[in-house]
């Protein structure tokens, strides 16, 4: 018998150690210290409800509990194997976690696919990932696959880029193995900078080897020797984690020197980012890898061509990486074989804002908005009317209600002016004012812009102070209009990403909801 408990993020701030503390205290009262194992895990998903603990061998699915709860847990649960029912959470009773939690509202419409081991496995164990298969990709592509064979397969299965864009993974790599070089980079951004982000995070804390496995492949078919991730300082608990499996990693010989007795040499090492949101972009954050300010620099040349040190080099991120090792393993087709025409597998979400179930989902692409929101998220709480759901963060725009069928792939969030971003989806109910919510990512990428560029150091500064005035009441008709030909001139004309995309959750909001705009004027005449 065994007993998991959540030990990612969300669950540590609503108090897990103290669980573990607690179980274990009362395992050693009861003399049950060596019978049952307690394994933190990383990230179930479903953070609202948390701490969580699941029982094994029944499965039962533990939520909320508190260190009160404990020697009920031991005293019923593990001792006379009586579930503690009112602690469970819904019908989650089976030996197979993944099955019991398909029962549920939650998890009943996911797809788990990079979150596979999140919540399942001891990620300070790397035996744990080997027994889920972990490591057999690997073993795969050195033993079996020549590098064009690796590229090949991840341009079939039509896997896009995770944190962003969504350019095709499989294309990008080819474009590094193609440029000869002595030595090539691969770069895993792990820098998550959008508000309410934190898909990146619960992989590196719930499943930090799929990462490490990942980047050896991109090694080998690129040709490749040396990795390097870009994480943020503010993710200790994400750090650890990397750090430890890095450790076992090398020890079992995945990392390091003649891998699998192929020949073929690959390393990794950490870098920590000092939480600068402009280094999420992939020029600044080569930049301050190689020891530099964080700024980005002008493309061309591309990072496949000159990138980290000015040698060619790849970088996806985190979510993007943890698709890989599956798709070597169950091959292109089936993975192309979920999500829409143009977006295939699956996409995970950090739920946030005004939502009952706010926590990590992972659903297939083309999943609708509405099937998110209601059955997923378990609707708005209060029983408020939902207004809008904010995609890509500061980068993103607005979904209003009338497009809440849509089915959410990158084409689709694109054509109605939003992005898919790296996942973030904040929900605004009919309380949430759009000129705040503009106003508050612009103060956001106001703080954030590096300064490098004259459209974004200074123009976002002015489009915020006009959103200032209009939000108290003082701007006119003539405002809003200035507000968005500088939207436009920013866009146009920012050097990166960053500044490029700032104006947008102020022109979609000034789209979907230029009436609360007009409003903020009209009252205080
Ligand atoms: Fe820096 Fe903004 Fe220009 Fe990007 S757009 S280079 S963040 S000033």
């Amino acid at each position: 018998s065994h007993v998991l408990v959540c030990g990612g993020t969300g669950c540590t701030s609503s108090g897990s150690e103290q669980i573990i503390k607690t179980l274990e205290g009362e395992l050693e009262k009861t003399g049950l210290q060596n019978e049952i194992k307690v394994i933190k895990t990383g990230c179930f998903g479903l953070c609202a409800l948390g701490p969580i603990m699941i029982v094994y061998p029944e499965g039962a699915f533990y939520s909320m509990v508190k260190p009160e709860d404990i020697p009920e847990i031991v005293s019923e649960h593990l001792l006379k194997g009586r579930i503690v029912t009112r602690l469970l959470y819904q019908e989650t009773v089976t030996e197979d976690t993944i099955k019991s939690l398909n029962h549920t509202d939650f998890y009943k419409k996911q797809k788990r696919v990079a979150l596979k081991n999140c919540g399942v496995i001891d990620p300070e164990n790397i035996n744990e990932y080997i027994a889920y298969d972990g490591y057999q990709a690997l073993g795969k592509v050195l033993t079996e696959m020549t590098p064009e064979q690796v590229i090949d397969t991840i341009k079939a299965s039509g896997l896009r880029g995770r944190g962003g864009a969504g350019f095709p993974t499989g294309l990008k790599w080819s474009f590094a193995a193609k440029n000869d070089a002595d030595q090539k980079y691969v770069c895993c951004n792990a820098d998550e900078g959008d508000p309410g982000a934190f898909m990146d995070r619960s992989i590196l804390e719930g499943d930090p080897n799929v990462l490490i496995e990942a980047m050896t492949i991109a090694g080998y078919a690129i040709g490749a020797s040396q990795g390097y991730v870009y994480v943020r300082a503010e993710y200790p608990i994400a750090v650890k984690r990397l750090q430890i499996a890095i450790g076992e990693a090398r020890e079992m010989g995945f990392l390091g020197k003649d891998i699998f007795g192929s020949g073929f040499d690959f390393d990794l090492d950490i870098r920590l980012g000092a939480g600068a949101f402009v280094c999420g972009e992939e020029t600044a954050l080569m930049t301050s890898i190689e020891g530099k300010r964080g700024e980005p620099r002008p493309r061309p040349p591309f990072p496949a061509e000159k990138g980290l040190f000015g040698k060619p080099s790849v970088l996806n991120n985190v979510e993007t990486y943890a698709n890989i090792p599956q798709i070597i393993l169950n091959g292109p087709e089936w993975f192309s074989s979920m999500g829409t025409e143009k977006s295939k597998g699956t996409k995970v979400f950090a739920l946030g804002g005004k939502i009952n179930n706010t926590g990590l989902v992972e659903v297939p692409m083309g999943t609708t908005l509405r099937t998110i929101i209601e059955e997923i998220g378990g609707g708005i709480p209060g029983g408020k009317k939902f207004k809008a759901a904010q995609t890509g963060g500061p980068s993103g725009g607005c979904i209003p209600a009338e497009h809440m069928d849509i089915e959410i792939d990158y084409d689709n969030l694109l054509s109605i002016g939003s992005m898919m971003g790296s996942g973030g989806l904040i929900v605004m109910d009919e309380d949430t004012c759009m000129v705040d919510i503009a106003k508050f990512f612009l103060e956001f990428t106001v703080d954030e812009s590096c300064g490098k560029c004259t459209p974004c150091r200074i123009g976002t500064k002015r489009m915020y102070e006009i959103l200032d005035k209009i939000s108290k009441g003082k701007a006119t008709m003539q405002d809003i209009d200035r507000l968005e030909k500088l939207a436009h001139y920013i866009k146009d004309n920012a050097l990166c990403g960053l500044g490029q995309t700032a104006p947008n959750p102020v022109l979609s909001t000034l789209h979907f909801f230029r009436d609360e705009y007009v409003a903020h004027i009209v009252e205080k005449r």
